[in-house]
C-alpha cells in the first residue's frame, strides 16, 4: 500500500485550522509544503502526521506539528522577513518559517548539538531550502550577532529567561516567541519590542527540551 503523506499533511492541517491553532494564509500554506516525513526519523516515517513531538537524536525532539503552527503564527512572517530560529533539530520549523516567509528574506537557524546540526543541514539541503535556510553550530543564546537584527525569533527550547543577546539581536517592531521555565511548568510567551519598551504577552502551558548552557 502506498501511503499518501499528502493527503495525511492535509488533514493534519485542516484539524490544525478547525482549532483556530493555523489561521493566516502564508502559514497554512507553508504547513501544507513542507514534507514533516523528510524531518523524522526513517523509523517514524508513519507517524509524521500525527499531532505530536517524535524523538530525534539525544533528548532533541521535533515539535508537535500545532506548536510548530502555533510559534509561526505568533510572529506573524511575511515576505522578505529576516527570521533566527534557536534549536534547529530536525529543521522542520526552519523550512515551514522559509516557506511562511515566501522563500524571500532568510531563516537563520542554529543548533549547540553538532550530530544535530549536520542532520538538520543534510535535511535542509535535500529538500531544497539551502538557499533560503541557513544552520548554524553554536549556542544559540548568543544569538548570531553578525546577522543581526532579526525580524523574528522563534526560540524552540525552554529557557530560565530571556537570553540577553536575543533581546538586542530583535528589530523594533520585531517579535519574539520563547518557551519560559516557570514555578510550575514551562510557558510559551511572545514579546514585541517597541520604543516604548517590551510588551509581552502569555500564549500556552508548554513542553520543550531545556535550552543548554554554553559549553566550555
Ligand atoms: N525546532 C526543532 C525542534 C527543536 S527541539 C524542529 O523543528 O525539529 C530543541 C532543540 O534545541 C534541540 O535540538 C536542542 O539540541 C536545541 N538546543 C538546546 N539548547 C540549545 C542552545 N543553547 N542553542 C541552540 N540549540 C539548542
Amino acid at each position: 500500500m502506498q501511503l499518501d503523506f499528502e493527503k495525511a499533511r492535509r488533514r493534519l492541517v485542516e484539524g490544525l485550522i478547525s482549532e483556530g491553532i493555523l489561521r493566516s494564509e502564508n502559514v497554512i500554506e507553508a504547513m501544507l509544503k513542507v514534507p514533516r516525513e523528510e524531518f523524522v526519523l526513517p523509523e517514524y516515517r508513519l507517524s509524521a502526521y500525527v499531532d505530536s513531538p517524535l524523538p530525534l537524536l539525544g533528548d532533541a525532539t521535533i515539535s508537535a506539528p500545532h506548536m510548530v503552527a502555533m510559534l509561526c503564527e505568533a510572529v506573524r512572517p511575511r515576505e522578505g522577513m529576516r527570521i533566527l530560529e534557536v534549536g534547529t533539530g530536525s529543521g522542520y520549523q526552519a523550512a515551514v518559517c522559509a516557506e511562511a516567509i515566501k522563500r524571500r528574506g532568510k531563516v537563520f537557524t542554529i543548533e549547540v548539538e553538532w550530530p544535530l546540526a549536520v542532520f538538520a543541514a543534510q535535511n535542509i539541503e535535500r529538500l531544497g531550502y539551502a538557499d533560503v535556510v541557513e544552520v548554524y553550530y553554536g549556542d544559540g543564546a548568543l544569538g548570531i550577532p553578525e546577522k543581526a537584527p532579526f525580524d523574528a525569533i522563534l526560540v524552540t527550547a525552554a529557557a530560565e529567561r530571556v537570553p540577553a543577546a536575543l533581546q538586542d539581536q530583535l528589530a523594533l517592531g520585531g517579535r519574539l516567541v520563547i518557551p519560559l521555565e516557570e514555578r510550575l511548568g514551562q510557558t510559551l510567551y511572545l514579546y514585541i519590542k517597541s520604543e516604548k519598551g517590551w510588551a509581552r504577552e502569555r500564549l500556552a502551558y508548554v513542553a520543550f527540551v531545556k535550552l543548554k548552557e554554553r559549553r566550555a
